[in-house]
């Protein structure tokens, strides 16, 4: 792990986002310099992925300090355009402490066809994502676009908040306790997406009943 820059900066956090990046790439999650990845430092600050750098050749020392309250950059580098989506969903979600967002190809393929997979239909996302919103699209980098991701990513319908949205045209977005949370909840979404996207091409997406018993009898787990 190379030297961190700034005593400002956790080693953890910081080796957490290098990490991160490297296994979005290793599946193809991230082309060129798209996706960003934070971790939430304390209570006032993030670590931001920076922007115009490909995410799957980080170092410690690329990482940028941002106040959460004014998207203000601590010390030097620039955040990730994509900033004002990461304060927003962190102000909403006061249990979130790290986010994972990348232009995950089958769910940018998905929208652009007008399709909103259902994570009902496998085992895995009914059980790890019961619930992945679809966010309409909005101009990039407004703080419009930001509000609505953080508002879907907010709303409990009683089974808790969302662990990740699928943004129309801009790929997906997830959360998490730690940053391993928040990417296996991306990788989950691409792998919902790209099931879904090859089931539409198989033949029209039959319907099933719900792959687990209801809540109160016996629960299996996947
Ligand atoms: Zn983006």
């Amino acid at each position: 792990m190379p030297r961190i820059r700034s005593e400002l900066v956790d080693e953890a956090a910081a080796r957490a986002i290098v990490t991160a990046g490297r296994r979005l790439g290793a599946r193809g999650l991230v082309a060129a310099a798209e996706g960003n990845l934070s971790v939430r430092l304390d209570h006032d600050r993030l670590l931001v992925s920076p922007t115009g750098r490909r995410k799957d050749e980080l170092d410690a020392d690329d990482l940028v300090v941002v106040e959460l309250a004014t998207g203000r950059t601590v010390g030097t580098g620039r955040p990730s355009s994509d900033i004002a989506i990461h304060s927003a969903v962190y102000l909403a979600r006061p249990d979130v402490r790290a986010i994972a967002h990348a232009h995950v190809p089958a769910a940018l393929a998905l929208t652009l066809a007008g399709e909103a997979p259902d994570p009902q239909v496998l085992p895995e996302t009914a059980l790890l994502l019961p619930r992945v919103p679809l966010v309409p699209f909005g101009t990039m980098g407004s703080e419009e676009l930001a509000a609505r991701i953080a508002g879907a990513l907010a709303q409990d319908a009683g089974d808790g908040p969302p662990r990740a949205a699928i943004l129309e045209r801009h790929g997906a977005i997830a959360v998490g306790s730690t940053l391993v949370e928040a990417v296996d909840a991306l990788e989950l979404v691409d792998l919902l997406c790209r099931v879904w996207r090859d089931a539409r091409l198989l033949a029209p997406t039959r319907r099933f009943g719900p792959p687990f018993p209801p809540p109160g009898s016996d629960r299996t787990s996947a």
